[in-house]
């Protein structure tokens, strides 16, 4: 591991990056685009090398050696996630394959079992796509209604909105703990308590929050919690959701199959145990186990220094912007967001930002970022959107407000 410090030192943490070496178009890559996904470090890339190379089998099934190694890393990594967010129990824990999925999980097993015509789904106007369109779904099955908090203009939940819009017909109120457009971190204790004073369940999209910022489910008392392992230094197509435990005992399952079950008879089954209820089929094995090396390499850094890192580069950043002539930033003020800044260029469109920096070597996002809402509320279509890890420095700010005075004399 890089740091002995508590302090975070992202030159060193670089080391760990084989991909941070790479050149792109001939230019040093400068990776900026980490609200989308996230790099890897070696030691989640030797962690699923490993597995495929000295402990691969299916695992909960055999009783040889091989499924039983497996077995023990798989339940490992779901004890450490447990832990990361202070679950009260790894059975709370669900192997998915990401935020979206976590999220349907709970809008088709708990959605169409709770739902009656009359009942209230409410959202926000910031979510992204996946804690939007399942929920239309679900409501347009069920006859539920759905409702949305609206954002402020400059990029926070209308609270005063809330109070109105959370009533006794809220079932369940699902919110993003941070925005991934415009970076706002949402007040979660404080609104899970305003839902369950009216008798609302809470999910909470933790996937910007969980990679990014310290996460207790014990404290923020939320009922459930989904995020993806690519976007904190996992591989991709391992999520989880969290759940309460009594709550994840009541739903039925999502999907039928193998390990799902206790019993099958030709006229019935009777379910498994949570958290295996809700894993159908052969998990990502491999996955699962290099997300527990990512957790593992997140907690050596300690997630209190990788905010702080992050608060520290989105306030350089966001002063060294303000200098950009006709640059416009999307949201609150530094001291209110993690490490995401979006914003719109009077000379250019997002796209061809984008398209500049990526011949530079800088790699940013362009579009609507799965929350066209959003954008639709402040009159966009699209934005340009800059995203800060653990592995990012204040040198590759200046590359890239030095590039963005480039795109304003292209275009301008
Ligand atoms: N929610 C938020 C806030 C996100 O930022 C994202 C991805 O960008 C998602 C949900 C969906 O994540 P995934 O595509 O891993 O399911």
């Amino acid at each position: 591991m890089t740091t002995t410090t508590r302090t975070l030192d992202p030159v060193r943490i670089r080391d760990d990056f084989p991909i941070l070496h790479r050149q792109v178009h001939g230019k040093r890559l400068i990776y900026l685009d980490n609200t989308a996904s996230t790099q890897k470090p070696r030691q989640v890339i030797n962690a699923l090398v490993q597995v495929y190379e000295e402990v691969y089998a299916n695992v909960h099934r055999g009783i040889h050696y091989l499924s039983e190694a497996a077995t023990e890393r798989y339940e490992g990594a779901r004890r450490k996630v447990a832990q990361f967010i202070n679950a009260r129990s790894p059975r709370e824990v669900i192997f998915v394959r990401n935020t979206t999925e976590g999220i349907n999980l709970v809008a088709y097993a708990w959605g169409m079992a709770n739902l009656r015509p009359g009942d209230e789904v409410l959202i926000t106007e910031m979510e992204h796509h996946s804690n939007i369109v399942p929920w239309q779904i679900i409501c347009e099955r069920t006859g539920a209604t759905l409702r949305w908090v609206p954002v402020t203009p400059d990029g926070y939940l209308d609270l005063d909105a809330l109070e109105r819009l959370l009533t006794e017909r809220t079932r369940l109120f699902a919110f993003t703990a941070m925005s991934n457009v415009v970076g706002t971190i949402n007040p979660v204790q404080e609104l899970v308590a305003r839902a369950h004073a009216v008798g609302a369940l809470v999910l909470v999209d933790g996937a910007q929050a969980v990679p990014h910022l310290p996460v207790d489910v014990q404290a923020w008392d939320c009922d459930f919690l989904a995020f993806s392992g690519h976007k904190m230094c996992g591989p991709s197509g391992i999520g989880i959701l969290y759940g309460k435990r009594q709550l994840l005992e009541e739903m039925p399952p999502f999907m039928g199959g193998g390990e799902m079950i206790r019993e099958v008879k030709m006229t019935g089954s009777r379910w498994n145990e949570v958290p295996h209820k809700f894993e159908a089929g052969t998990p990502a094995i491999a996955e699962a186990i290099a997300l527990g090396a990512a957790v593992d390499y997140l907690s050596q850094l300690g997630m209190e220094q990788v905010a702080a890192h992050e608060r520290q580069l989105v306030r350089y950043a966001y002063e060294r912007l303000q200098d950009i002539g006709g640059l416009k930033i999307l949201g609150p003020g530094p001291d209110d967001r993690g490490g995401v800044l979006a914003f719109v260029m009077e000379s250019a469109h997002p796209h061809d930002i984008a398209a500049i920096l990526d011949a530079e070597g800088i790699a940013i996002r362009a579009g609507h970022h799965c929350a066209q809402p959003l954008h639709d509320r402040y009159g966009l279509v699209a934005s340009a959107r800059a995203s800060f890890y653990i592995y990012n420095t204040e040198d590759e700010v200046d590359a890239l407000a030095l590039a963005l005075h480039r795109v304003n004399q292209v275009f301008g």
